[in-house]
């Protein structure tokens, strides 16, 4: 028995299913998940030794690649000075003052530790300010665990959501209404009959939960105008997208109308550098809603914890827009050449791609909502990622997923890449 499967063996003894967040059992993929042991650049390295180029970067922070020197150094800075105080730090302020800087409608930020706790605050205080209890999401796209936002589309349109995971009451998924994304119709449907009671609508910036899927032109400045005019919110999510891909995120590629601006955003992983920090910012009257000034309430032991506001602000203080031009390039690069290594092997795929961040669907167009994702045959993605693993590119484990790059994957690191994707593609064609 090799190492890893040795180590998984024994993980499973001890954690449910082995792994402490579900899409790292490789159920989709198949085959023993990888346990990592080290990491640096673009590079991960499993407790056999072996080296892969990464492309999941920690599913997003990784912007800089893995272990920055400079990261790092203020990691262990900022740990040596203590690890938790429990009380503000003059750091937490500069972060805020970083983000506050670089995105104009978030006028003041509140830390907290995940992309969940996030957009669960968010649509607290969506909530508290609106004085209704309603939340539209889209179908596919995801935010995180919390009971509301587990919810799954209701029979009809208009119809309130069911429960999408054990353990979430009916009651809970009953306040929220999913419907098909880039949809107008259903939109104006849903806002017709239950207007009055919607506090807001939460969209992920540029869906990337089930592969890359965009927006359609001008749907989001229309969906604020639309909340907007009913008296409901809107919560961009950026938690993945944020300072990714651009320096200020999916906001920064159309930067809208004040009217069309969301009122509040949600980020995450890059903003914690690969440490737990995530954050939800928006307009200050919104954002005066919670505690210690308002209602709404929201607290956390280890929010805004100095450790990880080190490894944050070093973080988007060095990803600068030479480390956006390099990730461009690396994802132009990649996203190139899967395209051709498809082709020549006769398999039909679309590639998405909004900024730095990329997918591929094995289905002749781009899907525009999670039915359309649905439908491709993502059977092909098994054998596709296995060869790339085989090959030293470690890719995430489904085909609804993301590929992270960084401005750490060096020339060698993308020929690496590029090598591997004709045999992977081969394979893919079955
Ligand atoms: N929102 C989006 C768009 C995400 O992609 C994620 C996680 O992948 C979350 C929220 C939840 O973040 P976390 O895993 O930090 O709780």
């Amino acid at each position: 028995m090799s190492v890893n499967d040795t180590l998984f063996e024994r993980a499973q003894r001890a954690i449910p299913g082995g792994v402490n967040s579900p899409v790292r059992a490789f159920g989709s993929v198949g085959g023993t998940p990888k346990f990592l042991v080290s990491a640096r650049g673009p590079f991960v390295t499993d407790a056999e030794g072996h080296e892969y180029v990464d492309l999941v970067g920690s599913w997003g922070p990784a912007v800089l690649g893995h272990a920055h020197p400079a990261v790092v150094s203020a990691v262990q800075e900022a740990a040596a000075r203590g690890l938790s105080f429990g009380a503000s730090t003059p750091a937490e302020t500069e972060l805020a003052e970083h983000v506050v800087g670089m995105i104009g409608p978030v006028e003041q930020l509140r830390l907290v530790s995940t992309g969940t706790e996030a957009t669960m605050t968010a649509i607290r205080i969506a909530r508290g300010f609106t004085g209704r209890d309603l939340i539209v999401k889209f179908d596919g796209h995801y935010h995180g665990h919390s009971d509301g936002l587990l919810a799954a589309a209701g029979s009809g349109l208009a119809t309130l959501a069911l429960p999408a995971s054990g353990g979430v009451p009916e009651a809970v998924a009953s306040q929220t209404i999913v419907l098909p994304y880039n949809d107008r119709d259903a939109v104006e449907q849903v806002f017709a009959s239950h207007g009055d009671r919607i506090a807001g609508v939460i969209v992920e910036a540029a869906a990337a939960n089930m592969g890359v899927v965009l927006p359609a032109e001008g749907f989001h400045a229309w969906l604020a105008e639309t909340a907007h005019g009913h008296g409901a919110l809107l919560i961009s999510d950026e938690v993945l997208t944020g300072f990714r891909v651009t320096r200020r995120g999916v906001w920064g590629l159309d930067e809208l109308a004040d009217t069309a601006a969301p009122d509040l955003f949600t980020f995450g992983k890059v903003i914690g550098g690969g440490m737990p920090l995530a954050a939800v910012g928006g307009r200050a009257d919104v954002m005066a809603m919670l505690a210690p000034l308002g209602p709404v309430y929201q607290a956390g032991t280890l929010s805004g914890n100095p450790v990880a506001v080190a490894a944050g602000l070093t973080t988007l203080r060095l990803a600068d827009d030479a480390v956006y031009a390099r990730m461009n390039a690396v994802a132009d690069a990649v996203s190139g050449a899967l395209t051709d290594a498809l082709s020549t092997a006769g398999v039909e795929h679309a590639v998405s791609r909004v900024g730095t961040l990329f997918s591929v669907a094995f289905a002749p167009e781009a899907p525009a909502d999670f039915a359309a994702a649905k439908a491709q045959e993502a059977f092909r993605f098994a054998p596709f990622f296995r060869s790339m693993l085989e090959q030293g590119v470690y890719l995430p484990p489904s085909a609804f997923e993301a590929w992270f790059v960084s401005a750490a994957h060096d020339d060698g690191a993308v020929t690496q890449i590029l090598d591997a994707l004709p045999a992977a593609a081969r394979a893919a064609a079955g």
